[in-house]
């Protein structure tokens, strides 16, 4: 029987603080911009990892985005994962849900027979959440949103998971291959393994595509392919936060402090 095959959709995005717009075009500064793995996809690795060592099988990371994401796909190789894909090219750029889930899509097709697509809830700059469900449209999966928790149910061809909903949660199960989205927080990411860091820096098998290799319609990728424009993005305003030291005795401190929170209650 075929082994297991999990792909980890990972985006590296601008450390949050250090996130800035262009005020032209309305896209991320990606340039003199701190960045990291986008925290919900250190989920995605964890449980990818995870499903390998209960079940055996090969876990491949991909990602779109420019060159620099490359140090970051060794990150996940000495995480524990076995192979990368980084999918770059300037026609890639300017890229809306649409025609990024597209092309992950087409990388994804190209790598070959996978059982389970795992992504983030949502990207940390964009944070649309609209690419896992692309992706499972594209390439006609069934799918899963915010799970919490996900197991291969043993010789069944079937996936579950424990999802969240507002104020609950529900279990399903749907049948593999199956693309997830999975919730922040939903496991501890491990750390990278210090001897295969040093391996996926020499010789860690990431491998570059173009758009010409994942075959893609060039009308369909970056801005000719995305319908989607951003008209203006705005800037939150600050709020002050208040604070006060109680003084006091530990008691008097804490009496004060219920004091003060009664209001609330
Ligand atoms: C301010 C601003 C507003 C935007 N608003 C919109 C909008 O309203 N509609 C729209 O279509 N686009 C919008 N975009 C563009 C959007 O950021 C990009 O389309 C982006 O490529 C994908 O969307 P996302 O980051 O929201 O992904 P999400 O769907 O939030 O990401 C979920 C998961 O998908 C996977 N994933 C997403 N992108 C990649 C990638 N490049 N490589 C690997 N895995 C990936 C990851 O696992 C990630 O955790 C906006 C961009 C900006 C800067």
């Amino acid at each position: 029987m075929r082994q297991l095959h999990i792909i980890a959709c990972v985006k590296v995005v601008p450390k949050p603080e250090e996130v800035k717009v262009n005020p032209e075009n309305w896209t991320i500064e990606r340039d003199g911009v701190r960045s990291e793995i986008n925290p919900p996809d250190m989920n995605v690795l964890e449980m990818a990892l995870a499903l390998k060592e209960q079940h055996g099988g090969k876990v491949t990371v991909v990602a779109m985005g420019p060159p620099m994401f490359d140090s970051y796909l060794r990150l996940a190789l000495a995480m524990g994962a076995d192979e990368a894909y980084l999918l770059s090219d300037r026609s890639f750029a300017g890229a809306d849900t649409l025609a990024t889930s597209y092309a992950l899509a087409q990388g994804i097709r190209k790598i070959g027979e996978f059982d389970l697509i795992l992504c983030g809830e949502e990207s940390s700059d964009g944070a649309t959440a609209q690419v896992p469900p692309g992706i499972a449209e594209w390439l006609n999966t069934s799918q899963i949103t915010y799970a919490e928790d996900l197991k291969i149910v043993p010789d069944s061809g079937m996936v579950k998971a424990q999802r969240e909903l507002a104020g609950g949660y529900e279990v399903i199960q749907v049948p593999l291959p199956c693309t997830a989205s999975v919730k922040v927080g939903a496991n501890e990411p491990r750390f990278m393994d210090i001897e295969r860091k040093t391996w996926a820096n020499a010789e860690g098998p990431v491998t570059t595509w173009n758009a010409q290799d994942i075959e893609v319609d060039p009308e369909m990728i970056g801005i000719p392919g995305s319908p989607t424009i951003v008209d203006g993005v705005a800037q939150a305003e600050a709020t002050e936060r208040k604070r006060e030291f109680l003084k006091g005795t530990p008691e008097e401190q804490v009496k004060a402090l219920i004091e003060r929170l009664r209001p609330y209650l």
